[in-house]
């Protein structure tokens, strides 16, 4: 049950509070990309996502995308946004995140994954014991396998709400 809890709950990406995230000793900051930088389907790089990106590197943190997403389809966004990326991360399997993390030399405790979904992003950020960041999804249309995850996730959310272990948009850090 424990994996599927954040260790933050934020409206999004802007409203985190990156001061603290820094205070905590996190390096290295992971984004989600599909409903959590852009709207799926989206193609379209988000110039105020580039800003936050931006001032973040100049705060010191370096910053990836790790999506579930084809390369091709990350490539756009990396590129736009200067950052690095790592595509078919199969959250939530946590080969990926294990590796970046090694390659990169980072302990967990210095890298904080940021997503919309329960079910890949944060656990698979809780497994490998990084600081997980929920953010509520940008849009509701979505893929057809993020459909299918989001109905396991509503049913997994009433557990949680059931068990007073997490509540629907009740933000916290
Ligand atoms: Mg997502």
């Amino acid at each position: 049950m424990k994996d599927y809890i954040p260790d933050m709950y934020q409206k999004s990406i802007y409203t985190v509070d990156y001061s603290k995230l820094l205070s905590k000793g996190i390096k290295c900051i992971l984004y989600d990309l599909d409903n959590t930088i852009i709207p799926p389907k989206s193609s379209d790089p988000v110039p105020k996502a580039k800003d936050l990106f931006t001032s973040l590197k100049q705060k010191g943190f370096r910053i990836f995308i790790l999506t579930n997403s084809p390369e091709f389809r990350l490539k756009k966004f990396t590129e736009y946004y200067g950052i690095e990326g790592v595509s078919w991360a199969l959250k939530p399997h946590t080969f990926k995140l294990k590796k970046l993390i090694k390659k990169y030399n980072y302990k967990p405790s210095e890298v904080a994954l940021i997503g919309d979904q329960i079910m890949t992003d944060v656990k698979c950020g809780n497994k490998v014991g990084v600081t997980t960041i929920l953010t509520k999804p940008l849009h509701e249309e979505e893929f057809f396998v993020t459909k299918i995850n989001r109905f396991l996730e509503n049913k997994k959310l009433k557990e949680l709400e059931k068990k007073g272990l997490f509540h629907k948009d009740d933000f916290y850090e």
